[in-house]
């Protein structure tokens, strides 16, 4: 009997070692893509498409360049039963989806798209001044439900991948950020579950002090409100910058503005509420709604003295 379950085993083994790669197909496609891309890319002298500009009388092409590069890094997860239905969905043209890497429960890690391309991850949103992501970023799919933990492995893979692309690329520490960040009215991953602190202490992405945070007080007249005028808000915290840039900063300033803080760490804040959630689901990610108790606003005063 043991020798038959042995002989089943080696069986399996032997079929998976040697069944062929299911994405043959669209890998074909891709390529074709690939290719294409290469011919746009290798037109020289640029074809000069619009008569209105006064174009120089012959083509010089520069000796000095290299290709652009990212730098930032969104961080999904796929809402998806498993990571084969997400590996389908970005291989699929009708969906207009993609990622430049997919990583599975078990840590495996898909990369699907040369990262100097460009992937469909983002979406309409805004970071900072940014409002087209997909053209600076790499898009990394965490294969979850969006409501389950995060696996062991799969964020120690994450890890070990964020670490060549930040080192490779140069990318800022502040600029790992998820979709949630970017897009807030829109989006909620990764969900609160996901380990944004173990992140921040590896070097991918900010986190507030959370000492510093606990010394902290309100000044008695501290606006806690999401309407005030952005204009004069902007105003008050200059000048409270400036004035408390040399005491210890145990107080909160008079008249903190935690919208224009929001704006300052790079939050898209049209929508003040949904703002005001994706800070919260990032960096608290407990009781997600759209107020800021005192604690929440310390934090909020903590963090954003780290983006000026
Ligand atoms: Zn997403």
């Amino acid at each position: 009997m043991k020798k038959v379950f042995s002989l089943i085993a080696i069986t399996a083994i032997l079929l998976v070692a040697c069944s062929p790669n299911p994405y043959r197909k669209t890998n074909r496609l891709h390529k074709k893509q690939l290719k294409n891309y290469a011919k746009e890319l290798r037109d020289f002298p640029v074809e000069q498409e619009n008569l209105q500009i006064n174009y120089g009388p012959y083509a010089v092409g520069t000796t000095n360049f290299n290709l652009r590069k990212p730098n930032y890094v969104v961080i999904h997860h796929t809402a998806q039963d498993s990571v084969r239905q997400t590996l389908n969905t970005f291989t699929i043209p009708r969906t207009q989806v993609s990622s430049h890497y997919v990583i599975s429960d078990d840590g495996e890690v898909f990369h699907m798209l040369n990262d100097y391309f460009r992937a469909w991850h983002g979406g309409v949103g805004k970071w900072g001044n940014t409002t087209d992501l997909n053209s600076t970023s790499i898009g990394i799919e965490l294969d979850n439900d969006g409501y389950e933990e995060f696996s062991f492995a799969q964020i120690k893979s994450l890890l070990d991948l964020l670490k060549e692309l930040k080192e490779k690329y140069n990318i800022p520490t502040e600029n790992f950020i998820g979709h949630s960040d970017i897009a807030p009215s829109r989006k909620v991953d990764p969900n609160p579950n996901f380990p944004w602190e173990r992140l921040a202490e590896e070097g991918f992405g900010l986190w507030y002090d959370a000492e510093e945070v606990n010394k902290l007080q309100l000044a008695k007249d501290t606006i806690n409100t999401q309407n005030s005028n952005i204009r004069d808000s902007l105003n008050i915290v200059r000048s409270h910058v400036s004035k408390t840039a040399n005491d210890s900063s145990k107080f909160v300033p008079q008249n903190f503005d935690p919208l224009l803080a929001l704006r300052i760490i790079g939050y898209d804040i049209s929508d003040p509420e949904a703002a005001i959630k994706a800070f919260k689901l990032h960096f608290i990610q407990e009781n997600i709604d759209a107020q800021l108790t005192d604690n929440e606003l310390k934090v909020l005063y903590n963090l954003y003295q780290k983006y000026l």
